[in-house]
């Protein structure tokens, strides 16, 4: 029972929880038992948390049988990345400066799970403080891709991903600041959602770049990734930068379909260095949206080339201007034999921060610091005002640009590591839509030849996620991969 339940979808499941063939109890323990079953194997976890988990399950339980569920979802365990504030559970951000950090209050998304009553299953591994994309940068273990055990996830939701793929979970939150939930939904056959900038509060999820950092959905099809947003995307006044605007209904049209929708191919996104499998795989997928009734339309982004530089620079500004927060005082670990405030201070950060870590907060240091500002800071600001307009100007001609998420497919764990400029190109075609705010999703579009997954992207215009989820339907339905059985 347990292995066929486990592969449901969140929907699925949420019908059987309806009709209360299935109890929140059981989907639960089947979780918590694939997971003790190949998370051996696959590494996703740094913490289970069985008891909180039950709990839940059971009083999910008990309002199904009082016939008042929370949400549509009420009962579906789901599991989060660690860089969401969990109050009572230790959240690390896969860095060793916070280990043993156990939050006081929860993230606002963390909360809205709960009210919406979601048993929440554990925290994910992550690449440090969601810098890189291989989950290589997580102080505590690589994840493990469960397509390849010998790949990675990708990064930096990778335990989110590789959670999901594997059947621990039904689904779970990550967050993008420049693809870290596109790029490991990509590796791992599921689909991830980055919201537009301000639709989901950023309260309570610790800050890597403030202006590009959104949390997101990720599952393994696009309508349980529909349902999962709309938990989500709420206007929240404790954060600043939240979008005032009402909930989306993503559910209602995403069967309609794209005929007669102008897809824009943006023709810098199609470049040479992109894997021959990948861009055979899109090529057929784009014609697949032709025969479904959509206009492919040539486009250009002009600004493309300078976005991976634009967004290193900003983002890494913006991390070294975060990161200053940890320094032994506050939060988390603190240097043993420090003597005095300056020892501590550079003692602990030494000792707590990795070595990517460390070169961000170096790198945007610099770019921050009198006499380079107006260089790189100021500069890489205005660039990314270029990057935005030529959004603003393909989206007056199509209803949404595709492209791949990834110029590769999962790489080997090692491969990478010793060369932080090739993972940075892992990001080509997926930051420019953090840089503009824009909403952006992958979903599954095949495999290659020895069996890795391959995304598809699709970049819509602000909170423009609904139609963004409809013509990911539109795909997936033609196709199912999800179906796939993963080798785990
Ligand atoms: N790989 C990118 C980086 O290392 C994006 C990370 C993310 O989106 N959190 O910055």
């Amino acid at each position: 029972m347990s292995s066929t339940l486990t592969d449901l979808s969140m929907l699925e499941l949420a019908a059987k929880l309806a009709t209360r063939e299935v109890s929140s109890v059981e989907a639960t323990r089947a979780s918590l038992q694939r997971i003790a079953q190949v998370d051996p194997k696959v590494r996703a976890f740094l913490r289970v948390d069985e008891p909180g988990a039950l709990k839940a399950a059971e009083a999910s339980d008990a309002r199904r049988h009082a016939g008042s569920p929370a949400s549509a979802l009420d009962g579906v365990p789901v599991g989060l990345k660690d860089i969401f504030l969990t109050e009572g559970l230790e959240t690390t951000c896969g860095s060793r400066i916070l280990e043993g950090f156990v939050p006081p209050y929860d993230a606002t998304v963390v909360r809205l799970l709960k009210e919406a009553g979601l048993p929440l299953v554990g925290k994910l591994n992550m690449d440090e403080f969601a810098m890189g994309s291989s989950n290589e940068s997580s102080a505590y273990f690589p994840t493990h891709n469960p397509w390849d055990l010998t790949r990675t996830p990708g990064g930096s939701s990778g335990g989110s991903a590789a959670a999901v793929a594997a059947r621990e979970v039904f689904g779970a939150l990550g967050t993008d600041t420049g693809g870290s939930i596109r790029q490991p939904a990509a590796f791992t056959n599921t689909v991830g959602l980055k919201p537009t900038y301000g639709r989901v509060s950023r309260y309570g999820v610790i800050a890597f770049a403030s202006s590009l950092d959104q949390p997101g959905p990720m599952a393994r099809t696009v309508g349980d990734t529909a349902a999962l947003f709309q938990l989500i995307a709420r206007h929240d006044p404790r954060d600043s930068t939240s979008a005032d605007v009402a909930t989306p209904d993503c559910l209602t049209g995403l069967e309609d379909g794209v005929r007669g929708l102008k897809l824009g191919v943006p023709r810098e996104y199609f470049t040479a260095g992109m894997d021959p499998e990948v861009e055979g795989t899109l090529r057929a997928s784009l014609e697949e949206f032709e025969r479904m009734g959509a206009t492919l339309v040539d486009v250009s982004l002009p600004h493309t080339k300078y976005a991976l530089a634009t967004y290193y620079l900003l983002a890494s500004s913006e991390a070294s201007s975060n990161l200053a927060r940890y320094d032994g005082i506050r939060y988390g670990q603190r240097a043993k034999d420090a003597r005095g405030l300056k020892e501590l201070y550079t003692q602990t950060r030494g000792q707590g921060f990795g070595a990517e870590v460390k070169r961000r907060i170096m790198l945007g240091t610099y770019a921050l610091s009198a006499g380079y500002y107006d260089a790189y800071y100021l500069r890489a600001q205005k660039v990314r005002t270029l990057i935005r307009e030529d959004f603003t100007r393909a989206f007056q001609q199509v209803d949404a640009l595709v492209s791949p998420t990834s110029p590769v497919p999962a790489f080997k764990l090692g491969d990478k590591v010793d060369d932080p400029l090739s993972m940075y190109l892992m990001d080509v075609y997926t930051l420019p839509c953090n840089l503009a705010g824009l909403p952006g999703l992958s979903v599954p579009c095949g495999f290659t030849q020895a069996g890795l997954p391959v995304g598809l992207q699709i970049l819509g215009r602000p909170f423009d996620e609904a139609r963004l989820l409809r013509i990911a339907r539109a795909f997936e339905r033609e196709h199912d991969f999800f179906r796939r059985a993963v080798p785990v």
